[in-house]
Order: C-alpha cells, then sequence, then structure tokens
C-alpha cells in the first residue's frame, strides 16, 4: 500500500514538474508535425497568436530570405537559455545551410528570459545588438504584463520586416507608459492583426487588379471581334458572356458599366432587322404568340419553361423563315435523355431512409420531362455519416499554401548553424 502511494506521488511530481522540462533532443520540432514554426508544447501562445506568427513567418520563408523558429517552453531546468538556444539551433539547423540565415527565438518562461540565437548570415541584418533593441523595446514590456502572445508577435514581425529589408525602425514602445493594468488584454491585438492582413491584403490586391485587367482586356477583344461580324446573331452569342451578373459582383468598378452597355447592344443585334439569305430581303421578328406557329411541338414547350427563346424572322415570301435559338444559362432544366429538348427536369430529391454512423442510407430522385412525358426515377445510396475529426483540424486548417524549404525536405529545417550570435533579455 505505501509502495503503490510512493509510486502515484513520484507519477504526480513528475507530471508537475518533468512533464513541461524540456531538453534540447525532446523540444517538439514544428517541421515534424506540420508547416507551422512554433513550438508551442505548454500551450503558453493561443492558437491565434500561434498562426500569425507563423503567417509572418511564412513570408520571410517564401522570400528565401530568412528562416524562424519559435519555441516557448515552461522550463529548461537549470540550463543556461543562451546554451539552451544554441544547442537547439545547431540541433535543429534552423536555417539555410549556405546562407545561414536562421533565427531562433526561445522563451523560457519559468527563468523569465527571452533569447535570439542567430545564423551567420542572420547576423548582417539582426547584429546582436539589434536583437536586443527588438527584445527590449517590443517583447520585455509584454513579457511583463504577461502578455507573451502579443510580445512574441510583436517581436517576430519587427524581427521579419528588418529581414524583409521593409525598413522598420525600433523605437520606444509607446504603450510602456499608457498601458494600465486592466487593458493588457484589450488593447492592440487587432492591431497585430492589422498589420498581418495589411500585408496580405496588398498581395491580393495585386492579384485582384490583374484578374479585373485581364476581363477587361477580354472585353474588348470580344467587342471587337464581335463589331467585326456581320452577322448580328453571332455578334448576340460573342458577347452575351457579359450580360452574366458575375461580372460585376466579381468587379463592380467598371463591369457595372460594362454590363448595361452590352445589355444594350445585344437588345439592339438581337432585334436588328435580318435579311434572308435567300432573297437578301429584310425580314421581320414575330411575336412571341405569332411564332407559335414555325415552331414545333418540344420548342414551344421550352419557351414555356424558359429554359429556350426562340426568335422566329420571316420575309413576305412563303417559307422564307429563320428561326434563331437564345438558350437560358441558368435553367433548372436540361435535355430530356428522350426527346432532347431543354424541358427535362428533376421534380424531387428526397432521402427515403437516413444515414446513420453505423448505416448508409437511401434517397430518391425524379426526373420528368415536360414535353414528352418521359420520367425516370433513380434510388441511391447516401453515404454512411463520418464524424468529421477535431484533431489535427487545428494545425491543417491554417497552413495555407504548402511551405517549401529551402533545402532539405518537409520535415526537416534548412540547415544552418550557429556561432552563438544573437542577444538575450530577462524580464
Ligand atoms: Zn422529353
Amino acid at each position: 500500500m505505501k509502495k503503490r502511494n510512493f509510486f502515484i506521488l513520484t507519477f504526480l511530481l513528475w507530471g508537475i514538474t518533468g512533464f513541461s522540462q524540456y531538453t534540447v533532443n525532446t523540444v517538439p520540432d514544428p517541421k515534424k508535425s506540420g508547416p507551422g514554426f512554433v513550438s508551442n508544447p505548454d500551450n503558453i501562445l493561443s492558437n491565434n497568436d500561434v498562426f500569425i506568427i507563423d503567417s509572418l513567418i511564412q513570408e520571410v520563408q517564401d522570400s528565401a530570405k530568412a528562416q524562424i523558429a519559435v519555441v516557448v517552453l515552461q522550463s529548461i531546468g537549470d540550463v543556461v537559455p543562451k546554451t539552451f538556444a544554441t544547442e537547439l539551433f545547431n540541433y535543429w539547423h534552423v536555417g539555410d545551410a549556405e546562407t545561414d540565415n536562421g533565427l531562433l527565438i526561445l522563451l523560457v518562461m519559468d527563468q523569465r528570459r527571452v533569447e535570439f540565437e542567430t545564423g551567420y548570415g542572420t547576423e548582417q541584418i539582426l547584429p546582436d545588438v539589434k536583437c536586443y533593441e527588438i527584445q527590449q523595446n517590443y517583447m520585455v514590456p509584454e513579457f511583463k504584463a504577461g502578455n507573451y502572445g502579443k510580445g512574441l508577435v510583436k517581436g517576430v514581425r519587427v524581427s521579419v520586416n528588418l529581414l524583409l529589408n521593409k525598413s522598420e525602425d525600433i523605437k520606444p514602445m509607446k504603450s510602456t507608459k499608457q498601458t494600465p493594468e486592466n487593458t493588457l488584454y484589450n488593447d492592440d491585438s487587432s492591431d497585430n492583426d492589422y498589420h498581418y492582413r495589411s500585408s496580405k491584403l496588398s498581395e491580393f490586391q495585386v492579384f485582384y487588379l490583374t484578374a479585373c485587367i485581364t476581363a477587361i482586356f477580354l472585353f474588348f477583344v470580344l467587342l471587337l471581334i464581335s463589331v467585326f461580324n456581320k452577322d448580328f446573331f453571332a455578334r448576340y452569342q460573342i458577347l452575351r458572356i457579359f450580360r452574366l451578373y458575375f461580372w460585376f459582383i466579381l468587379f463592380p468598378i467598371p463591369f457595372i458599366g460594362i454590363y448595361f452597355w452590352v445589355k444594350f447592344l445585344t437588345e439592339k443585334w438581337r432585334n436588328t432587322p435580318r435579311v434572308s439569305a435567300k432573297t437578301g430581303k429584310i425580314m421581320h421578328k414575330l411575336s412571341e404568340t405569332e411564332d407559335d406557329k414555325f415552331l414545333e411541338k418540344g420548342q414551344i414547350a421550352e419557351e414555356i419553361v424558359k429554359s429556350v427563346d426562340y426568335d422566329v424572322w420571316i420575309s413576305d415570301e412563303e417559307e422564307d423563315v429563320l428561326i434563331q435559338k437564345y438558350k437560358r444559362r441558368f435553367s433548372k432544366y436540361n435535355a430530356c435523355p428522350k426527346c432532347k429538348y431543354k424541358t427535362y427536369y428533376k421534380v424531387y430529391d428526397k432521402v427515403i431512409t437516413s444515414a446513420t454512423y453505423s448505416s448508409s442510407g437511401t434517397g430518391e430522385r425524379l426526373y420528368k420531362c415536360t414535353n414528352c412525358g418521359h420520367s425516370k426515377k433513380i434510388r441511391y445510396t447516401v453515404p454512411k455519416k463520418t464524424r468529421t475529426s477535431s484533431s489535427g483540424s487545428g494545425s491543417s486548417s491554417w497552413s495555407g499554401g504548402s511551405s517549401s524549404w529551402s533545402s532539405g525536405g518537409s520535415s526537416s529545417w534548412g540547415g544552418g548553424s550557429s556561432g552563438g550570435g544573437g542577444a538575450g533579455s530577462s524580464w
């Protein structure tokens, strides 16, 4: 009995103290578990902080200017954080082997210490004194207030900007003076998000503008092709793609104008009197009721369900008839497998027996043609329900693009080494 109690006690003690005490070999390597750069095994940082830090680092990683690792540990025992940082840096080989552009940022919570460990290449941009300034001006004040995530985001952001050569003056933090204890958590974590978003937005804006200009270019090309076409029906068909709402939803400026212009042009072309191919005489268009006698039963059925619209042009001559077909783009009617007219639609789609986690269900769809009456009933199986796994979705959802490493596979750092460059600060 006593022996057992002792055993439990040891286990508990090990759980409390030993569990979060890391050695260089036992620090979880983010490269081993996904695309991220942050080792946060004690969950000292929130998911949101990790997300922002990863995004910032990804930017510098993509530029191939540096590789950054962030490690936040509750305890490393009595080991000196600087020694630990150097050893971990060299154990993981942070940074590219050739340019030695690695940077490792280590936080040791119980020793209240932050360390920057730099590769030889990184030291050119981030000499020790600069590392120290970043820590003192951006990180330590936040750490003192208990805002570890915020302090790290700020420190990483300044470092990334310097490494990316975005001019960033290291200025004393204004908020140190005006930070009362009770507003620590709500003052400007949104500020971090803002900076992160703004840099992403500019990339998006470039993409958006390029797409918009391409679309405008396409419009003018098609406009030219259509106005040089003598056939008004062909003109209509060429330019009708710009009658879709899609364009002005996507690019309100200038496509709202283009939309109305195209609408005006295509309507004009649709109603421009046709010239008979046989006689060369001008034809005139029949009204929707007049044209029925020239259309087949299936075509009239299509007009009724509005899947297709027919224009019937006649000249004075007998049997000189021109029928032009305008298909509606978004119609629930499809071509009937039997009569081929666009009058075939889905009457219903219902579940007959629902699927469960243990068994699949069945459903039924009914299709019917309003023209020939042809119908088809389809029974289908509804796949078994699956539980969406919550584990792992956290890390995969923010992984963003695929990360490519400057050298080596995705499961390793670049191969850099450190001679002990960098600086540390206590808080
Ligand atoms: Zn049919």
